[in-house]
């Protein structure tokens, strides 16, 4: 067993793949700790450090998302239908339904 030695052509395609994704998050909204954590430890760790912010409007019929958008549920919370991720931004839903 030799130890592993990337090639040029693999480091390459790296660097590519780390640019574009870089490209992703200039045109999002993110948070500083979203940077920091990027730079400190990797797009690895950031699964779930990001939120999108959920709340029910005063109606309690409406959600609006933290990323600008207004998503109708018959019944229930994001959570109570199985919802983990935003379906506009990807990023995790951090539901508030305060209403009552
Ligand atoms: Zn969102």
């Amino acid at each position: 067993m030799s130890a592993y030695k990337p090639d040029w052509n693999e480091l390459e395609a790296c660097r590519e793949s780390l640019r574009e994704h870089m490209e992703i998050i200039k045109k999002l909204r993110v948070t500083e700790e979203y940077w920091r954590l990027l730079v400190e430890t990797g797009a690895s760790e950031l699964k779930g450090v990001v939120s999108c912010g959920w709340t029910l409007d005063h109606d309690g019929e409406c959600w609006d998302t933290g990323c600008g958008h207004a998503f109708v549920i018959i019944d229930g919370n994001p959570e109570e239908n199985g919802m983990i991720f935003c379906p506009y931004c990807g990023n995790k839903i951090a539901a508030n339904a305060s209403a009552s």
